[in-house]
């Protein structure tokens, strides 16, 4: 599985949380991350080339619209972060009841 680490975990909570509380449904596709160096040289992760799917699959290109929101909504797997979150799983079909993890460190 892709978030089994953390950066990977939170990239997947953080699709989660955005469909959850996007204004009109829209889900982020094809996350990846990039290793910069910040200005206090520490390296960071950095978004880049991210998609979206909405409704009216008018947000550029890649957006597959309701049929890329029902595939996240299939195939995303709730994960220790989204329980940290108690983000609603309403709509998801995921098998997963994500249990807290108290062992991880946030
Ligand atoms: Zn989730």
């Amino acid at each position: 599985m892709w978030h089994q680490n953390k950066l990977g975990s939170t990239l997947n909570a953080f699709a989660h949380y955005v469909y959850l509380f996007s204004q009109e449904p829209t889900v982020l596709a094809d996350l990846q991350t990039a290793t910069a160096v910040n200005e206090n040289d520490q390296g960071i992760e950095v978004l880049f080339y991210m998609m979206t799917h909405t409704i009216n699959g008018s947000s550029g290109v890649g957006d597959r619209g309701k049929t890329g929101i029902k595939t996240f909504l299939k195939k995303h797997e709730c994960g220790n972060q989204c329980a940290h979150l108690r983000l609603n799983c309403e709509g998801f079909m995921c098998n997963s009841e994500a249990v807290p993890d108290e062992s991880d460190d946030y």
